[in-house]
């Protein structure tokens, strides 16, 4: 029986006016508010974030943002701190997406700053790692989410570590449909908790949650979510309609 509760995360990216956040998270919280046995966060855009938070209020399910800036504040155009983030009550924020790390050109120095940045104002970091369809062709896969890995985390204390959730996300399982096995999924969490035994300690990685992403929708994550290291989902597409994300959020609750 695992101590670690299941976490489903729905990154809405950027989609949804203020007004349709609104009304998503309205048949969410309408839906799922009182269910306990999963922890649920969304991460809607910024323009929704602050509207999204008065709804979520009084419930269960928790909010989170897409990114944040390492800084504190000061001349940084178009960026948000962790202050503005926790002023408004933000809990998670998702740091190393590859959409980031390919668009906006995200190094994992640069992710490490954000890291250690929220940890400090106790924000809690997802931090995403995952490899190109060329690197797992080019049998890279373990070495290329153990770098993102290692210098992602690179100065995390192990009291603060237990804050940290992983996401693996394959790029090329990313919002086109192809989905990891469940055997290919559940090795790399495993090589994931293995590195985490590495820079924590046995107790500290047994604690840590790492969710799968990719592709993930109600009809398969039943099977991924009872894989013994996979401890919740990211989920972009399947988020964006209630329907299928409170049945993700079924699915986790009913994976033991
Ligand atoms: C994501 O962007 O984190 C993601 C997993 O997207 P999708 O579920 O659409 O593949």
């Amino acid at each position: 029986m695992t101590i670690r509760k299941k976490l489903i995360v729905g990154n809405w990216k950027m989609n949804k006016t203020s007004a349709d956040a609104v009304t998503l998270v309205q048949e969410l919280v309408a839906e799922v508010c009182k269910q306990t046995d999963v922890e649920v966060v969304v991460a809607p855009p910024f323009t929704a974030i602050e509207a999204v938070g008065k709804v979520l209020d009084g419930s269960s399910l928790k909010l989170g943002a897409q990114n944040v800036h390492p800084e504190a504040s000061g001349a940084y155009t178009g960026e948000i701190s962790v202050g503005m983030l926790r002023a408004i009550f933000t809990n998670y924020v998702i740091l190393g997406h590859s959409e980031r790390r390919t668009y906006f050109k995200e190094t994992d120095a640069f992710i490490n700053q954000k890291v250690l940045a929220s940890l400090k104002g106790q924000l809690k970091p997802i931090l995403c790692v995952g490899e190109t369809l060329a690197e797992r062709e080019g049998n890279q896969t373990l070495k290329v989410v153990q770098t993102q890995l290692e210098a992602g985390l690179e100065g995390v204390s192990k009291d603060l570590a237990t804050s940290v959730v992983i996401a693996y996300e394959p790029v090329w399982a990313i919002g086109t449909g192809k989905v990891a096995t469940t055997e290919q999924a559940q090795e790399v969490h495993a090589f994931i908790r293995s590195l985490l035994v590495k820079l924590f300690g046995d107790a500290v990685a047994q604690k840590v949650r790492i969710l799968y992403g990719g592709s993930m929708k109600p009809a398969n994550a039943p099977e991924l979510l009872t894989q013994k290291d996979i401890d919740g989902g990211l989920i972009g597409g399947a988020s964006l309609e209630s329907r299928s994300f409170v049945d993700l959020i079924k699915a986790a609750a009913a994976a033991k």
